[in-house]
């Protein structure tokens, strides 16, 4: 919209008269309206907060998402109609020391006045909101709900659809004759060495590293195709979460000390423990410090941080890498994008997987250039427990 005319006005608005002072009146009511019915045709929600969370401005879909009445603005914090999002940013908290806020984008779900699931984005803007002049927050909600539920029915489907089980199948399948492939390859090798062929047998070993190299590959793939179709019920077992984390830290010691990178993990407090499953916890953490290590340059650090409340146990992954822009944090979870040359696009979607199996969430939030910041929330064991429970309960009805 063009406002320059506008601008002029009201720079000389000591100047005008009552009958231009109304006009003016008039055409500002009119752009309101206009505005407002623009935000109110969109299907999104969009919220305006100011930095105490206090809701400045809702459309109607925001209205409707999150059961806002329209005299609940300029009064409501966001967090009180969204207990969930107050928990999630409050672990962020530990770094909202750095200058410049952060664009954050969320997976919530909602369970009033509807269950729903939204993507949130939240995007810092230092226009004057509300009563002071410290800005505040661009809020947009989209409803999910009907993607989410499409998605996991395809990957329902995809699970017991027989193309998959018949590729899952042909994929084991393939372990064997790789493992053979692989052995031979050395035995060659081993061979080669012991006949000294000089030059010749130098660049026969180079053609078998490359054999060596693709046979890795392929298993790679196979490996994580195999991970990602079909996902294990967890089996629940009491965790500890950083015992877990010190476990993993060990088995990347060396790529990590390689890469020239430092890992601080920070606890304040003893953590609760959480009920999951061992293998499938260690492979989250596994992929997040993976991919974290493989944005960073040599000198980077990654720092965990841990955190709980009442009902959750919280992890964050910090890094100091080459960060995700804006419009590629979305994709990050999608099975197969990978920015890598090497990469199978596959490890964060498998996090995402493993965190709902767990009733869990994954908060990703990430500046290009500065680094990412990863938080997992586990539900507490009594939490988890009282779930099951409810959800054994409505089965035997
Ligand atoms: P892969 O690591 O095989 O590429 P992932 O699913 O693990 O697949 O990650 C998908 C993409 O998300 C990566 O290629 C990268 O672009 C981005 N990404 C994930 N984690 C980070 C991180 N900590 N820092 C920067 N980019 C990341
Ligand atoms: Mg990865």
């Amino acid at each position: 919209m063009k406002n320059t005319g506008l601008d002029k006005i009201l720079g000389r608005i000591e100047d005008l008269d009552s009958v231009n002072l109304g006009i003016l009146v008039q055409r500002l009511a009119r752009e309101r309206k206009m505005q407002e019915t623009v935000f109110n045709t969109i299907h999104d929600g969009i919220l305006v907060i100011d930095t105490d969370g206090v809701v400045q401005y809702a459309n109607d879909a925001a209205c409707g998402m999150i059961g806002l009445k329209k005299s609940d603005v300029g009064v409501v914090r966001l967090w009180k109609m969204v207990p969930d999002l107050a928990r999630s940013l409050n672990a962020e908290e530990v770094n909202s020391r750095q200058k410049a806020k952060p664009v954050l984008s969320r997976e919530l779900e909602l369970s009033y006045p509807e269950h729903r699931f939204v993507r949130l984005y939240m995007v810092p803007i230092d226009t004057h909101v509300g009563h002071d002049d410290s800005g505040g927050y661009v809020v947009v909600l989209s409803d999910v709900t009907e993607e989410k539920v499409s998605m996991e029915e395809m990957i329902e489907n995809e699970r017991t659809s027989s193309i998959v089980r018949l590729a899952a199948g042909v994929a084991h399948e393939l372990g064997n004759p790789l493992n053979s492939l692989t052995i031979h390859l050395q035995l060659i090798e081993r061979k080669l060495r012991k006949l000294g062929l000089g030059a010749e047998g130098e660049k026969l070993s180079e053609s078998l590293r490359v054999c060596q190299g693709e046979v890795d590959r392929l298993d790679a793939i196979i490996t994580h195709f195999l991970e990602a179709v079909r996902p294990r019920e967890p089996e629940l077992n009491e965790l500890d979460l950083l015992e877990l984390v010190e476990e993993v830290l060990r088995v990347q010691e060396v790529e990590l000390s390689d890469r020239k990178l430092d890992v601080n993990v920070e606890v304040s407090h003893s953590l609760p423990t959480i009920l999951g499953d061992r293998g499938q916890i260690k492979q989250v953490f596994f992929n997040i410090i993976k991919n974290a290590m493989e944005a960073m340059a040599p000198g980077g650090h990654i720092r965990i941080l841990t955190r709980s409340d009442d009902d959750y146990v919280y992890l964050q992954f910090i890094d100091t890498g080459s960060g995700i822009s804006d419009e590629d944090l979305s994709k990050v979870f999608q099975a197969y994008y990978t920015t890598k040359r090497e990469g199978h696009g596959l490890g964060m979607m498998i996090v995402q997987r493993i965190m709902r199996d767990h009733g869990g969430q994954i908060g990703i939030e990430s500046r290009k250039g500065i680094g990412t910041i990863i938080t997992l929330q586990f539900p507490q064991q009594h939490r988890r427990t009282r779930l099951l429970e409810s959800s054994s309960g409505m089965t035997k009805k």
